[in-house]
């Protein structure tokens, strides 16, 4: 049989070894390492290289204490570390994987107070202002990176990765934006360019001819005073020169105002500068940034954009995806949705790194769905994301599992979300639920509303009957102009072209967005993406910078809230400033702070201290919040099975998808 995908399938020859595919395992942080379960870390690795990845790249490590991303972050510094590692080394190896350790050096990214860069310019993402390093200071970074390069070797890893993009310290020194140094590290781009150079060439020198280096080059800064691509060009030349083997793509430094790898950005969104390195180089080019199926990345091979690919959250997502994709089951690899949830935003608020699609992720060896002992007869009500996990895991684990759902389809809230522009990624979702489904022996009954009567005979009853909109009771809430969420993104009633949302939580978000769009969503649409936030080629701008230029709004919008925070204050870590700006950039109004009088005929009658306004608006969207849906698992005190309740019909307060996967499958991989 031919292979479904001949070129992110065909093996890559890097001279002195040979890698399985053209699959690159990006790296993520796990977060397991500063908690020193290796054995964990190992598990997590294995997995993905059991998996068929072609090269695994570490969470990136520090090369010492001032370059850690945070204190305490973990790097290669003594004996000891060396053999934790060589736990996932070895159990990489032992799948026939290979594994490389990124080498991240934060610079003035690095959060406290030892933070060291070109020159002390403070970034506006941290609170401490860098300590500029003098000649000395940058000799021993230099030796840092090399002593870290070769314990990497020590330990059995097959390469490293220089991490030399996303703004963090090598980066620095590039730009003019911090390097501001008038000696030999600064002023002239020759001048700049020396302290990654250097690196590679004497990382090259001690760890021998034969260890993978792999160089992230940044090939779009995204903040002011970037690079331009001549100099990104000398720059990969010189990096080839100093003995790199691979160069891979890094976009956007981390303070950059434009999004660069969230679910909005289209897919494969970056291809395009990768491309633009194709031929100038004789080593193999990495592309990278949202590419999450086998498709969008033999498309971007295929299109001559790369000679490899780089996926990192995807391998979180499913970590079997490439083997999937060798053996025709594309459809079965669970799709990664950009979401951030529970991957970045984890890592931000320092807990674990998991995934919203697969709560295994990173809980590999505490969350397992072992065959059960005892095959019991399980009912789950609702087809939603907490009762979907649910049925999956179940039937996985030998249950005889019954799924009933009272609409004509599966999804329950994520048939919502995938309305919003930016969030099509919840499309594949339901999909591959879809396809898990039907690929189960999970009984499905749609358009079935169980009742406490129907419901016999089961040993277990999961009940995941979701949410109902919470009644805010505002007078005139039953006015012909106003509308729910449900009404407008399940029902597409009509919406006038003044607007009031009431509530600013996701879902206020997401219906603001939804009302301000029109026509082919930014996201599906890659030129009108870049011109909404202002990406631009390098060859023609520095660093790729332009002025955002988004499109007119469909409609004039209001968001409310009562809380006085700025609204979306509580959106999700590392994405929240991305749909605040969307919609400041669609001119939607936010008001906190407000109270809800009344809603007329001529839109809503605001109070505050300052007295009563009226806000004229033709249509008022209830976004409220929402509140449990129970009437069945009350309803069913006396019924013989053991009835459990997850999802929104257990806590509605701040469900999401994330919470009620993780609490699906739990309860399944317990039964
Ligand atoms: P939510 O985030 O809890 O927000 C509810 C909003 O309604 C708040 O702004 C709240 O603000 C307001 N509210 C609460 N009680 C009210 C009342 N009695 N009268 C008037 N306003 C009231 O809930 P949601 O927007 O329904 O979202 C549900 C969940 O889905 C959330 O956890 C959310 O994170 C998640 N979600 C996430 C995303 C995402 O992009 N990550 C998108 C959609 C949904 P005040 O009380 O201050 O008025
Ligand atoms: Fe992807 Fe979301 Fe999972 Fe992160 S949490 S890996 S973004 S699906």
């Amino acid at each position: 049989m031919s292979s479904p995908y001949p070129r992110l399938l065909e093996p890559l020859d890097l001279g002195f070894t040979t890698l399985r595919n053209r699959v690159l395992m990006g790296s993520m942080h796990t977060g397991l390492e500063e908690r020193g379960d290796w054995d964990r870390v190992a598990t997590y690795y294995a997995e993905r290289a059991r998996g068929g990845v072609g090269l695994i790249v570490t969470g990136g490590m520090a090369p010492n204490k001032e370059g850690g991303v945070f204190p305490g972050a973990s790097g290669l510094f003594s004996d000891q570390d060396i053999a934790n590692h060589r736990k996932v080394t070895d159990a990489v190896h032992a799948h026939g994987g290979k594994i490389a350790m990124q080498i991240l050096h934060a610079g003035r990214y690095a959060y406290g107070p030892d933070c060291v860069s070109a020159s002390a310019v403070k970034s506006p993402i941290s609170p401490f202002v860098p300590r500029e390093l003098d000649e000395e200071g940058i000799e021993k970074q230099i030796r840092d990176f090399v002593t870290a390069a070769t314990r990497a070797r020590e330990a059995g890893y097959d390469g490293v990765e220089v991490m030399g993009s996303e703004g963090y310290f090598l980066n620095q020194f590039l730009c003019l934006h911090v390097n501001q140094r008038t000696d030999r590290w600064g002023g002239s781009y020759e001048n700049r360019m020396r302290l990654p150079v250097e690196v590679v060439r004497r990382v090259r020198e001690a760890v021998g001819p034969d260890f993978i280096i792999i160089y992230r080059i940044s090939l779009l800064d995204l903040v002011p005073n970037g690079q331009t691509f001549d100099q990104i060009l000398t720059l990969a030349h010189a990096i080839e020169a100093a003995g790199a083997t691979i160069l891979n793509s890094g976009i956007g430094w981390h303070e950059a105002r434009v999004p660069t790898i969230a679910t909005s950005v289209p897919r494969a969104g970056f291809a395009w500068v990768t491309k633009k390195l194709m031929g100038h180089v004789s080593i193999p080019v990495i592309t990278s940034n949202r590419i999450n199926n086998p498709d969008t990345a033999e498309a971007v091979l295929a299109g001559g954009n790369a000679d490899m690919v780089s996926m990192a959250r995807p391998f979180l997502a499913d970590p079997d995806f490439v083997n999937k994709a060798a053996a025709g089951q594309a459809a079965t690899i669970a799709p990664c949705i950009g979401c951030n949830q529970a991957c970045l935003d984890h890592t931000f608020s320092g807990k674990l790194t998991s995934c919203l699609v697969n709560p295994r992720a990173g809980h590999e060896t505490e969350l397992r769905y072992d065959p059960a002992a005892t095959p019991r007869k399980v009912a789950v009500v609702g087809a939603g994301p907490a009762g979907l996990s649910a049925a999956l895991v179940a039937d996985q684990r030998g249950h005889h599992v019954t799924l009933f759902e009272k609409d004509s389809q599966i999804g329950g809230q994520l048939n919502m979300a995938r309305q919003v522009p930016g969030k099509e990624e919840f499309d594949g979702l339901v999909a591959w639920f879809g396809t898990m489904l039907g690929a189960s022996g999970v009984t499905v009954k749609l358009g079935t509303a169980a009742t406490a009567e129907t419901l016999t005979g089961f040993d277990d009853i999961i009940i995941a009957t979701g949410v109902t909109p919470r009644d805010p009771g505002i007078p005139g809430e039953d006015g012909a102009n106003v509308l729910s969420y449900i009404d407008v993104l399940r029902d597409k009633a009509p919406v006038g072209p003044r607007v009031a949302v009431i509530g600013a939580g996701g879902i206020g978000f997401d219906i603001a967005e939804y009302v301000t769009h029109q026509g082919v969503s930014p996201t599906l649409d890659a030129a009108e993406w870049r011109k909404e936030w202002g990406v631009g080629d390098p060859a023609e701008v520095p660093g790729g910078l332009l002025e955002p230029a988004p499109p007119a709004p469909a409609r004039a919008v209001t968001l409310l809230q009562r809380k006085a925070e700025k609204p979306g204050k509580r959106l999700g870590k590392t994405t929240g400033w991305i749909h605040r700006a969307s919609l400041q950039a669609r001119q939607v109004q936010m008001l906190g702070g407000v109270s809800y009088e009344r809603i007329t005929p001529e839109g809503i009658v605001l109070g505050s201290d300052k007295g009563e306004r009226l806000l004229e608006v033709d249509t008022v969207v209830l976004c409220a919040g929402q509140v449990p849906n129970r009437a069945l698992a009350d309803a069913l005190t006396g019924n013989p099975a053991t009835v459990h309740v997850i999802g929104g019909a257990d806590v509605a307060a701040e469900l999401d998808a994330k919470r009620a996967i993780d609490q699906g499958s739990r309860l399944a991989a317990s039964l």
